[in-house]
């Protein structure tokens, strides 16, 4: 190890390599706080060469690489195991070119995702790609998970918002395919085997973003609700009435509503104690328009009786507290620690049925659970929180192994967003057929024969 280390400190420039004490608790410390020992060494590249020289020299020792972004993943993916090193992208975060006409924007890969929202706004643009964790999560983290997000309803995810990608693959060849158009259909979408691989195909060092015009306005609601059918009859009547101004549509459950308001911090919009809750965003390219549309389909939806009660921001401050107790969600669910974290995707007239199994399935392995749920309905996309009592250590695998099992039985994903990494390996066969699995594998073995780029993450070679 000490020679290939030599070596690899010879490929990166001054600073480019960290080992021993150096290797702060960032390296190997996830977002949930856990931690796993320090790598042997971290790797800094300061660009897209200095990556490619260590990359060969890895390849040529068989030693497993695992690169990172922010550390705000949910699925342990970017946590070093045993024996490998660090690639982080922490010095490659530069926005190199934006070009205003084609709305396009060039960055390397550790871009902090806020950064590039900010530089698209100086700009007049929009990049709509929008998380909780904006102010950590870095463009290459987006791009190796397909984060989706908040706005996903109206611009998609990120798989659609990248255009081109440079990447460095297991062996240290760069993959140059930085297109900057959307259309190109000469042969394989060679990016979209980067996009959502969880860095086991290769290593993004550089992307091409599209962006979008800027909304000259927007209007933020809180509602509540009396059933879920009225949940879905909303969801429908603001995409009708507000022709594709709709940005977005974050479902709370009472389960979740009922105990953000114990969150130092959070203001309530609406009392608690109704069943359900929904925050609504629309957006639109001329002042004046989006406000008193949304007022009056809002209206409209009171009369029908669809929803109890709506409350619309009236200034930035409020609009951001609206979002406020959305976004809090792992800090709520956080209040009665321990708990378990799920993101799933279900079609929606599923949804009702399967809520109600989980928690029939969840009381049956410990009287105490709490199921919380919320998520991204446009998207039909729920994150779903167990709480638990932290006295058997078995409990998160058993709970675990339910809840998936359920969501396979009822045709759901058992990732909608946060991807696979670790911690859900043994159950991707719930959402995804053996052929599938023999093809991913195919794929994998394919880009990086020697399995040095993040072994284990999505699946594990070995296994069926
Ligand atoms: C408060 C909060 C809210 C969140 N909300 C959402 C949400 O709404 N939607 C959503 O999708 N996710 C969400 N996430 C999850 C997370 O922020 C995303 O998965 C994000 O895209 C990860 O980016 P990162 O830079 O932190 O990546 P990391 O956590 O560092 O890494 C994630 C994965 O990407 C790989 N990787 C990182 N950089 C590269 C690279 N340059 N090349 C190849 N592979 C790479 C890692 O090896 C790992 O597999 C949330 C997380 C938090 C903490």
């Amino acid at each position: 190890m000490r020679n290939h280390l030599s070596a690899l400190e010879a490929a990166v420039s001054p600073g480019g390599m960290l080992t021993g004490s150096d290797i702060g608790p960032r390296y190997h410390t996830d977002t949930f706080g856990r931690s796993v020992p320090a790598p042997e060494a971290v790797l800094r590249p300061a660009s897209t060469d200095e990556l490619s020289r260590a990359l060969k020299i890895c390849h040529a020792c068989g030693l497993a690489v695992v690169p990172q972004g922010g550390m705000t993943g949910l699925v342990s993916a970017a946590l070093p195991r045993s024996g490998e090193i660090v690639v982080s992208l922490e010095r490659m975060n530069r926005i190199l070119e934006v070009d205003r006409a084609a709305a396009t924007m060039v960055v390397e890969a550790g871009a902090i995702l806020q950064n590039v929202q900010e530089r698209a706004d100086a700009e007049g643009l929009m990049f709509p790609l929008d998380l909780g964790s904006r102010g950590s999560a870095t463009i290459g983290g987006n791009i190796a998970t397909n984060a989706g997000g908040n706005m996903v309803i109206r611009y998609g995810m990120t798989r659609g918002l990248v255009l081109g990608i440079e990447a460095v693959t297991a062996n240290g060849d760069v993959v140059d395919s930085t297109f900057h158009y959307v259309k190109n259909n000469t042969g394989y979408d060679v990016k979209q085997f980067f996009i959502g691989s969880e860095g086991t195909l290769g290593i993004v060092t550089r992307a091409v973003l599209q962006l979008w015009p800027r909304p000259a306005e927007r209007a933020v609601a809180f509602c509540s609700l009396a059933s879920f059918a009225d949940v879905v009859s909303l969801l429908n009547q603001l995409r009708t009435s507000l022709e594709g101004r709709l940005v977005a549509f974050e479902a709370m459950w009472e389960s979740y509503y009922g105990i953000a308001a114990a969150l130092p911090g959070i203001r309530l919009p609406l009392s608690a104690g109704k069943p359900f809750y929904v925050l609504v965003e629309a957006a639109s390219a001329s002042q004046g328009e989006v406000v008193p549309l949304l007022e009056s389909a809002l209206g409209n939806a009171l009369a029908e009786g669809t929803i109890d009660d709506a409350v619309l921001a009236k200034s930035e401050t409020e609009a951001r507290s609206m979002w406020h107790v959305r976004e809090s969600a792992l800090e709520v669910l956080g209040l009665k620690r321990p708990f378990l974290a799920f993101d799933v995707s279900l079609r929606l007239d599923r949804m009702e049925g399967y809520l109600a199994d989980v928690q029939r399935q969840a009381a049956l392995i410990c009287a105490d659970a709490f199921v919380s749920t919320l998520g991204h309905l446009g998207d039909g996309n729920l994150h779903v929180g167990i709480q638990y009592p932290g006295s058997d250590p078995h409990m998160p695998d058993r709970l675990k192994a339910t809840f998936y099992r359920v969501t396979g039985d009822h045709g759901g994903s058992i990732s909608a967003e946060h991807g696979i990494g670790i911690d859900k390996r043994a159950y991707l066969h719930y959402s995804r057929s053996k052929s599938e699995l023999a093809l991913m594998k195919a794929v994998k073995l394919a880009f990086d024969p020697k399995n040095i780029l993040s072994p284990g993450r999505i699946f594990d070679l070995g296994e069926n």
